[in-house]
């Protein structure tokens, strides 16, 4: 077997270098400035290498790497969707880049517009009053908006709603925020076609329940039909109801969180509004609320006066205080207010459908030879539960792997955790037909060579230029060193 750490990594020559500096300023003067203190007693240990093995190194690194711009990525609720590039150059236009966040208001005028503007075009999508875009992720939004929760209950004097009620096909940022925040975790069961369980809910809301954390459509991709009957219970037992908006695909520009009676609410900027995101890049969680809570949003807010001039308000006494430095990723909302721009009202509206209608081709595509848990009409996303033909013993996982001898990244898999083999896909709108229809060939494919060749599929994945990794070793032990990956072949 090739050795991939040697091909990639060792590449260090003694004495070979990709630089050089005047020695007489800087080797030998040079260093009389520098105190004795700040001087390396030895050498670091850097590889040695010519600035073409750098070159070589990199390019032929991001060569490797899989993304939404190499191929097609169904990985269901992370809405890997194309990110237009002209976002990308917009967001690094110098005459934002270089801005200061110390700097006097007078002088950013622009960029607290945008800021401001951005608030009120979320504000009009989700149906809300006031969005603050502080938060860095969406499990920040989370965060900041159970602690907006938190705050409300308390400024009426309300100490004894200690619960947030979770339903059990969450994603599991929403019982650690829950927890983080300060309160205790309930969860509430899903009927067996994935909406909350109504009579299930009943019981559990009395005076200490703070709120419900829900998103719609659901974890599973299915509508949820009750959720008047739900925000009419939740707040007459007094409680606030948060959505989990990180995946506003599905209803952008069609359905607003704030008319289904939600209260509270995040959005991923990072999945839903252009940028690109995975491996734990910059990311923005705005946070949106109703009109009677704006006042505990955290500081600082921009605001603007009725002269037209933007201001920064750090100096609100009822809010929760502060959760990021100044005012958030900035370069995230750019690529977003561009986006919505581009988009423009109508067709924004185009997304949803789109992302819905694929998805469903997808899943009425597959269902002869995968197994469909819910039937019906499902939103921009859904689950199978593993290949409907059980006695190949051929897994999600090794159908997973298999995808990428293929060339396709896998779905989302064992999540939600509601089925043992849960496989969640999410194709987005910007796909076009081509590739759907070579998605679900390559699908039945491996559905047929689990009956006729199930150790081609169990083994896989066959021709990736690394096989199947031993993730808990990966993740308990990481090498993401050179220093630590010589060592380790010490
Ligand atoms: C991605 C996601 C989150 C968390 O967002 P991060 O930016 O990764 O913190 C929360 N809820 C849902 C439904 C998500 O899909």
């Amino acid at each position: 077997m090739v050795n991939y750490n040697k091909i990639i990594f060792e590449l260090s020559k003694p004495g070979r270098q990709g630089y050089s500096l005047p020695k007489d300023s800087f080797e030998t003067d040079g260093l009389k400035d520098i105190p004795t203190v700040l001087l390396r007693e030895t050498a670091a240990e850097l590889p040695e290498v010519s600035e073409l093995d750098v070159v070589r190194h990199y390019t032929n690194l991001s060569n490797k790497n899989f993304g939404v711009d190499t191929g097609f990525y169904p990985l269901g609720s992370c809405t890997m969707k194309y990110n237009p590039k002209i976002n990308e150059e917009l967001c690094v236009l110098p005459e934002f880049t270089s801005l200061h966040p110390l700097q006097d208001e007078s002088s950013i005028q622009g960029a607290l517009e945008l800021y401001w503007n951005l608030q009120r075009m979320l504000s009009e999508i989700a149906g809300l009053e006031e969005f603050t875009l502080n938060p860095y992720a969406g499990a920040h939004g989370e965060l900041t908006g159970l602690m907006v929760m938190k705050k409300y209950h308390e400024s009426r004097g309300d100490f004894k709603r200690t619960k947030v009620i979770v339903p059990d096909s969450a994603h599991g940022t929403n019982p650690a925020s829950a927890m983080v925040a300060g309160f205790d975790v309930v969860e509430v069961k899903s009927k067996p076609n994935g909406s909350i369980d109504v009579e299930d809910l009943k019981p559990l809301l009395d005076d200490t329940v703070a709120g419900i954390m829900m998103t719609n459509p659901n974890t599973l991709g299915m509508f949820e039909t009750e959720i008047m009957e739900i925000a009419k219970l939740v707040h007459e037992a007094g409680g606030l109801l948060y959505y989990d908006g990180a995946n506003l695909n599905p209803l952008l520009g069609k359905v607003r969180p704030g008319d289904m009676g939600f209260d509270i609410m995040h959005i991923n900027l990072h999945k839903t509004f252009s940028t690109p995101h995975g491996g734990g890049g910059p990311g923005s969680g705005p946070v949106g609320v109703t009109a009677n809570l704006v006042k505990h949003l955290p500081n600082p807010r921009v605001v603007k006066d009725s002269s037209g001039r933007f201001h920064i308000m750090n100096d609100n006494e009822e809010s929760l205080g502060s959760i990021s430095s100044f005012l958030g990723n900035f370069g995230v909302m750019m690529r977003a207010y561009a986006y919505i721009l581009s988009l423009g009202k109508e067709n924004i509206k185009e997304v949803g459908p789109l992302a819905t209608l694929n998805a469903n081709y997808i899943k009425e595509s597959l269902k002869d030879d995968y197994l469909l848990p819910i039937e019906g009409v499902c939103k921009h996303e859904f689950v199978f539960d593993g290949l409907k033909d059980k006695s190949t013993e051929v897994t999600t996982l090794n159908v997973a792997k298999r995808l990428l001898d293929y060339g396709f990244h896998a779905p989302t898999i064992y999540f939600p955790l509601l089925f043992h083999e849960s496989m969640m896909i999410e194709p987005t709108e910007t796909e076009s037909k081509d590739t759907l229809d070579s998605f679900i060939e390559v699908m039945h494919a491996i559905a047929h060579e689990a009956r006729e060749n199930p150790d081609l599929v169990k083994n896989a994945p066959n021709n990736t230029l690394v096989r199947k990794l031993d993730e808990t070793t990966a993740a308990k032990n990481p090498v993401l060193t050179y220093k630590a990956l010589k060592e380790s072949q010490e």
